[in-house]
């Protein structure tokens, strides 16, 4: 094992770039200068590179080229479709339901619509992560006009019930969006399979480039009896068809573009592999650590997501113990990474406040290697030991918040 090596073990929160991607990228920072809308030639050639790379990333998921449209995020693309459908539909109904474990990119919209007169319902979840499918339905009223739900979780990694959500979605003709920033390129999407309305990616969570995100829309926005379901939210030029108007990054689309043709040629041994990796951690963990264990379901997982609990001890001094050994890991979401709340995640499967402050968060990627888990799981049980011998809560001390966990509350 070369020491010099650092073994990245947060691929949730972002991934190194494939280096078949940056040699994309360099190639057209160089010579795709021109903008998209120009009408030179240098222009034309670059709006070619975004109809082709438009193409390539609608037919990962089974959609039509004209129905991508490219942003700067996937926290954009999920602001333009909760706030462009909400803002589109306000007079048709007044309802929207969420889970109550989404990334903040879309709690934090929905949170804002609450305080603007919006009546949103946070689906609970099961100890596993799951939204229940027949209390979704249940809560659906002729208010209704939105359903947003993540595809997969970025902290416990559970793969919701997309096709079924999708199914109850169309059945009450309300429109179903589904952030699916982690399981973009990891599992597979078919947008009409599943009745995909609107789903939000990211590049820079599957070995592209930062900055560049997807919004799918579902025939460009217009639906049976509806119209128009989505307006724009910012307004400027018009590009990307006025729902995303500033200059297109065409360079960081062509990366994106890459970064999807090599995840989809490479899924079903990636799929494989990561999953045989992801096992091998759960099971040795588990059998090895006392008073560990599994956050998330065991097997309607993400392929490169383990989220692990350790008892009496914090997430973040592993995490900080783990990198003086040259490993980087995570507690859970980077968001909540600088603040003393556990993660409302952890706190709606279930966990107690004290539980849910010693999780940690391995997230596989390509050019995770079995020397590299082998090398975690040799350094992992010392940390564990170490910690636990000097935490108050391992000697029996009482946890301090452990009376009032609703200060913990979102
Ligand atoms: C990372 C992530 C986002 C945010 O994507 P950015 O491109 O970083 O803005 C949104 N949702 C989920 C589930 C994520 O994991």
């Amino acid at each position: 094992m070369n020491t010099s090596k650092y073994i990245y073990l947060d691929n949730a929160a972002t991934t190194p770039m494939d280096p078949r991607v940056i040699e994309e990228l360099n190639k057209h920072f160089k010579d795709t200068y021109g903008n998209s809308s120009s009408l030179h030639s240098l222009g034309q050639k670059a709006g070619q590179i975004l109809l082709k790379s438009r193409e390539i990333v609608a037919s990962l998921i089974n959609a039509n080229r004209d129905d991508v449209f490219f942003t700067s995020s996937g926290t954009e693309a999920d602001n333009i479709a909760i706030f462009g459908v909400t803002s589109k539909n306000k007079e048709r109904g007044n309802h929207l339901i969420t889970s109550s474990i989404e990334h903040h990119a879309v709690e934090n919209p929905f949170k804002q619509l609450e305080k603007k007169g919006f009546d949103v319902t946070f689906l609970p979840v099961d100890k596993y992560g799951l939204i229940d499918v027949v209390e979704l339905e249940n809560v659906i009223t002729d208010k209704t006009i939105l359903i947003s739900i993540m595809f997969a979780n970025n902290e416990i990694g559970t793969i919701e019930p997309v096709k079924e959500i999708g199914v109850i979605a169309k059945k009450h003709d309300v429109i179903f969006h589904t952030d699916a920033v982690q399981a973009f390129g990891k599992v597979p999407i078919d947008v009409n399979d599943m009745n995909i309305d609107l789903l939000s990616a990211s590049a820079h969570k599957l070995h592209g480039p930062k900055g560049v995100g997807m919004l799918y829309i579902r025939n460009k926005g217009v639906r049976k009896g509806w119209g128009k379901f989505i307006e724009p939210i910012m307004f400027g030029g018009g590009h990307e068809k006025n729902i995303r108007p500033s200059t297109v990054n065409v360079p960081g689309i062509a990366g994106f573009a890459k970064a999807v043709e090599i995840a989809k040629e490479e899924m079903p041994k990636e799929i494989e592999r990561q999953t045989r990796l992801r096992d091998t951690i759960i099971k040795w963990v588990i059998e090895n650590i006392e008073d560990s264990f599994l956050n998330g379901h065991p097997t309607l997982r993400l392929p490169n997501n383990i989220n692990l609990g350790f008892k009496y001890i914090e997430g973040e001094s592993i995490v900080l113990d783990l990198d003086t050994e040259r490993i980087a890991t995570s507690t859970g979401s980077a968001c909540s990474s600088e603040s003393l709340e556990p993660s409302h995640v952890l706190l709606a499967i279930g966990l107690r406040p004290k539980d849910a402050h010693g999780s940690l968060r391995i997230s596989l990627g390509r050019f995770t290697t079995e020397e590299d888990i082998d090398y975690f799981l040799e350094k992992l049980p010392h940390v564990i030991e170490r910690l636990r011998k000097i935490s108050p809560l391992k000697k029996g001390v009482k946890y301090m918040f452990e009376e009032n966990p609703k200060n913990y509350q979102h």
